[in-house]
């Protein structure tokens, strides 16, 4: 079993930034990863470089959520492929001109081919509004807010489903199943209690996983969220943030000024010699201000989609 040795980060005391108020099940996904990497995405504002597996997912993400509005009998492949070209449209307007379009176009295509391998459409039952739902709680006084791909019905009740354009990998699920659950667990808090949660993959393997909601499995993702809070806080109020380096690191835009990940001696973070190598890293944008809370966030174990 591989044993994750933390390695722990001052950072530049003065740069120590805005934590968002708000948690979202990707964030706490990313400070669990590694909390330096949370810190310098959330606390200091530093984004990735958006990639086509990312643009790819945001477009499949929203041509389903279109044809799902659709009356039953309309959801069709022609109507899919019409909302594609629609929004690829939109989405070449804004589109980073370092994305290589055709491997956005053939993930995109594979992702539309596979959701119909996996679901007929026409058979959905969403619930209403259960589109893009927006939800909301606090959780032992940390508050949490996301937004659901899909509600619906299925024959054992309420279930949350999570659409990945990503292949199904076992890494990963960990991560996946904390964030469907903490919606099943939002939605309680709301009134609307989800008896399943599901995951349906729609890169290479192409699958649809299904699991209960038993209320340990909520406590458990709880607890997760509440144990973040603390660390975050005494991470926060000592400029101190563990590092967790492993195999996602060669993935994280952050590895050209981490000192977790390289023998050479790297400034601390927070500091003006950081930001220089940030800012002359391939793999971050942009710096912007700190957000409350990013529902269009990617998990760092997101981040390999595009790898081989
Ligand atoms: S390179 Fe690795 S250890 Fe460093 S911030 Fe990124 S994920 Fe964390």
């Amino acid at each position: 079993m591989l044993v994750q040795v933390d390695m722990l980060v001052q950072v530049d005391d003065a740069a120590s930034g805005v934590l968002p108020e708000v948690w979202s099940p990707s964030s706490l996904n990313s400070f669990l990863g590694c909390p330096l990497a949370y810190w310098w995405r959330y606390a200091q504002g530093w984004r990735g470089v958006p990639t086509a597996a990312m643009e790819a997912g945001t477009l499949v993400h929203d041509v389903l959520e279109r044809l799902l509005e659709l009356e039953p009998d309309e959801r069709t492949r022609e109507r899919a492929r019409d909302l594609y070209a629609e929004e690829a449209a939109a989405l070449a307007d804004r589109l980073d001109p370092r994305i290589d379009r055709d491997d956005l176009r053939a993930r995109a295509g594979a992702a539309l081919a596979n959701y119909f391998d996996q679901e007929q459409p026409e058979l959905v039952d969403v619930v209403p509004e259960g589109l893009e739902r927006k939800v909301s709680a606090t959780l032992d006084g940390v508050p949490i807010a996301g937004l659901v791909d899909r509600l619906e019905f299925a024959t054992a009740g309420a279930r949350v489903l999570d659409y990945k354009t990503g292949g199904a990998k076992p890494r990963y699920a960990g991560d996946y199943w904390r964030q469907v659950l903490l919606y099943a667990r939002m939605l309680g808090e709301q009134g609307t209690d989800v008896a399943e949660v599901a995951l349906m993959y729609l890169g290479s393997p192409a699958r649809t996983l299904v699991r209960p909601t038993p209320p340990q499995a909520l406590d458990r993702v709880q607890g997760d969220l509440v144990r973040a809070q603390g660390e975050r806080l005494q991470a926060h109020d000592a400029s101190v943030w563990p590092a967790r380096p492993g195999p996602l690191c060669q993935y994280c835009p952050y590895r050209s000024a981490c000192p977790a990940v390289d023998e050479r001696a790297r400034p601390t973070p927070g500091t003006e010699p950081s930001h220089r190598l940030l800012e002359a890293s391939p793999d971050v944008m942009r710096r912007v201000a700190s957000t409350p809370v990013d529902d269009e966030d990617v998990p760092l174990a997101d981040l390999d989609e595009g790898a081989p």
